[in-house]
């Protein structure tokens, strides 16, 4: 099996784990939690994200719906007054020109979730819902099933500037269960401030090998931007790194957050090709669904999974003869059922 394939496979499992254990350290708490995956900034993607979210405030978002908002939708929704008043008025200075605000009103009110009139010829603007505050924590987990000595080195990078920006509030690393007597992953030169969580794939359940630091993401983050490579220890070049201010962070929080609420981890299905015959669905435990794939006699990954797979093969029509089109054979199944289970993660909705 290749890197990739195993990496996806894991991956899901992390995700799912994560949604039925977290947090790993606390069975007291109250918190509803969200996961998603594949979700950052432009230059640092994580694999899996755990959202910790108030409850009460989580169920409060699905007033703005299941759809994303993003950074512009953002800044309009979060600051509508509660009584009306001319647009200009009521929105700080959003540092862009005011046509893309006017822009992201009419999106909003066509939205149904921003009041939207006009007076004479200004635009006035009146809050529906105040926006609530749900997203308690942020953190992120890499998946490392197998983590040699090449991946390790790799990974100590990614996480040593996860922790230089304190983006997340924490970071994780989520490597398999082996049966050695002291975990590998503890024998490698990784972040002290990063978590050591190994799991067991089969029975889904998980260990935590080292607690995480939680990080300062109300401070300025330090982005690192080059660093010495350090080959045969003659490079003596320095760091190059900017400073990241924390209301740019807040807002970053915010906007992986909305991403997050709209594809939830499951969404891996909308870019594969449920439609093909050799789809299916594997539950190994029956409450964990995987895709497989019969033509590769496994669990294919999502980049494999797509228009130019040599083995793709439609369904055949007689699979849809009950609810064509939209029904389908069993990968139509699989879509319907994790797009259930992706709803119920959003309560309200
Ligand atoms: S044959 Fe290709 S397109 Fe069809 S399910 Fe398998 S990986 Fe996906």
């Amino acid at each position: 099996m290749s890197r990739e394939t195993a990496e996806f496979g894991f991956e899901l499992r992390t995700c799912r784990w994560a949604e039925r254990e977290w947090p790993p350290d606390r069975t007291d708490s109250d918190d509803a939690v969200l996961v998603a995956r594949q979700l950052g900034t432009g230059r640092r993607r994580w694999d899996t994200i755990v959202l910790e979210c108030d409850r009460e405030a989580l169920g409060r978002r699905a007033n703005f719906g299941p759809t994303r908002l993003d950074s512009d939708l953002l800044h309009v929704v979060a600051n509508a007054p509660s009584e009306w008043r001319y647009y200009r008025d009521a929105l700080p200075h959003p540092g862009y020109p005011w046509r893309y605000v006017r822009e992201a009103i009419h999106q909003a009110a066509d939205r149904g979730i921003l009041r939207r009139r006009k007076r004479g010829n200004r635009i006035e603007i009146r809050r529906r819902w105040p926006y609530p505050d749900w997203v308690t924590r942020i953190v992120a987990i890499e998946n490392k099933p197998d983590l040699d000595a090449s991946a390790a080195r790799a990974l100590a990078g990614q996480l040593e500037y996860d922790v230089a920006m304190a983006l997340a509030d924490e970071v994780w690393v989520a490597t398999k269960q082996t049966d050695e007597a002291v975990e590998p992953v503890l024998l490698e030169d990784l972040p002290i401030e990063a978590g050591v969580l190994t799991l067991d794939t089969d029975r889904l359940t998980g260990d935590v090998e080292w607690f995480p630091r939680t990080l300062a993401v109300e401070d300025p983050g330090t982005r690192i931007l080059e660093r010495p490579t350090g080959t045969d220890g003659r490079d003596a070049s320095a760091a190059r790194f900017e400073y990241a201010d924390p209301e740019g962070k807040a807002q970053k929080r915010l906007e992986i957050a909305e991403r997050a609420y709209e594809r939830g981890w499951r969404s891996f299905v909308d870019t594969m090709r449920p439609d093909c015959r050799h789809f299916e669905g594997h539950a190994r435990d029956g409450t964990h669904i995987r895709p497989y794939c019969r033509a590769h006699g496994r669990c294919q990954t999502a980049a494999e999974c797509g228009g130019s797979c040599p083995e793709f093969e439609p369904e055949p029509p007689i699979w849809r003869t009950n609810g064509w089109p939209l029904e389908g054979g069993p990968g139509g199944s699989v879509r319907r059922l994790l797009e259930r289970r992706r709803r119920r993660r959003r309560p309200d909705l």
